[in-house]
């Protein structure tokens, strides 16, 4: 069955159409490769390089390609630590899923899996978290989600539309097959510092804060292998395909990890003792963010790569062949969808999927190959 995925040249996209390719569907990919790479989405997957938000568009590849089902995951990132427009949020998340959903509505798509955020808590009273916890969201992309979220609901009781919306934390890993990993540069997420630290590519990395209520003092998060939170969404539709109720639920293992335990791990996953300097808490950073996951599993999902170890590996094999893939590929390649963006620029509303230049390229661009 085809299904619509926006964001599908990003991180968790990305991984999520490898999934549905892995198990025999058909995913057609809507990005504007803002933070995206064309190099993510596989030969043969239509890839629309255009606006989540133009509800024309949508309407248009849900009748080319008789879309069943929609997978969003296009938004703008939360980056901790920096000051951001507010209201930037709200424009590319909030907006943008209104006008998607518009259009899913208004042409009948019945299943919607919407990547939301497990930061819709807030600093929750019970930690691990379950979905019944109050939401109280603390940053404008957390509010911008949960605004999805609750349109969502409210599509959903007008129209015929079902929906999951999966909320997470810190997704990480990369695909076992090296096929997708991270590859925005300026990265800030803790594994990929740690990783880009111990391959020489910084001079070091900081811990932000050591006085925090936790065991080791550090914050304690629960990191999510990014295949299989893909597989998660895939758990989601089926539970939509077969009938099954609208639902928002947690992705993660349910098992924190410190930040002096990441750095641990990543310490002997490298086999090197990168330089770790103490720096202070940092702005919104909350001390332990736990998601209780049993209403997932119920759906049965099974989670396959649920140890730190294993994550961090995969991550660090992506990692290497970031670096073995050297500045001049990095350089072509942003080329590559700069020229798609203006190519798009001067062409507003993609009709047929752009095409997939220099397919030779694209494999020595997209990592690692084990
Ligand atoms: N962190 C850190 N050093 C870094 C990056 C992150 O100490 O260079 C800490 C951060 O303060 C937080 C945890 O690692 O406690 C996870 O942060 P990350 O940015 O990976 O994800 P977040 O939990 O903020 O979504």
């Amino acid at each position: 069955m085809t299904v619509l995925v926006t964001g599908g040249a990003g991180f968790i996209g990305g991984h999520t159409v490898l999934a549905l390719l892995d198990r025999g569907e058909t995913p057609v990919v809507l990005d504007d490769l803002s933070t995206g790479t064309r190099a993510a989405v596989p030969a043969g997957v239509p890839l629309h390089v255009g606006d989540v938000g133009d509800a024309a568009l949508v309407s248009h590849l849900i009748r080319e390609y008789h879309i069943e089902g929609i997978l969003h995951f296009a938004a703008k990132i939360g980056v901790p630590g920096l000051a951001a427009d507010p209201l930037d949020y709200h424009m590319a998340n909030a907006r943008k899923t209104r006008a998607l959903l518009q259009a899913a509505v208004r042409a009948d798509v019945k299943h919607f899996i919407f990547s939301s955020t497990a930061a819709v808590y807030g600093n929750p009273d019970v930690v691990p978290i379950p979905e019944t916890a109050t939401p109280k969201p603390v940053s404008p992309y957390a509010r911008s989600k949960l605004m999805s979220e609750q349109m969502l609901a409210d599509a959903g009781m007008a129209s015929g539309l079902r929906y999951v919306a999966l909320r997470y934390f810190n997704v990480a890993g990369a695909d076992p097959k090296g096929r997708h990993g991270q590859s925005i540069p300026g990265a800030t997420r803790l594994i990929k510092v740690a990783l880009e630290a111990a391959l020489g590519r910084r001079s070091h990395m900081s811990i932000y804060g050591f006085d925090y209520p936790t065991p080791d003092g550090t914050c304690v998060r629960d990191y999510i292998h990014v295949s299989d939170l893909a597989e998660a969404h895939l758990v989601a539709l089926d539970h939509l395909r077969c009938g099954g109720a609208s639902r928002v639920l947690n992705c993660g293992y349910g098992r924190g990890y410190s930040v002096k335990e990441v750095v641990h791990a990543a310490r002997m996953v490298a086999g090197t003792e990168f330089e770790v300097r103490h720096a202070p808490r940092r702005a919104g950073d909350m001390a332990s963010a736990v998601v209780n996951t049993d209403n997932l599993s119920g759906l049965g999902w099974k989670p396959e790569l649920n140890d730190l170890p294993t994550m961090i590996e995969h991550a660090y094999r992506w990692e290497q062949g970031l670096a073995a893939s050297g500045p001049l590929r990095q350089l072509r390649l942003r080329l590559l969808d700069h020229t798609a963006k203006a190519g798009d620029a001067r062409r507003p509303r993609s009709t047929k999927p752009i095409p997939h230049e220099a397919t030779d390229l694209r494999r020595t661009q997209s990592g690692p190959q084990t």
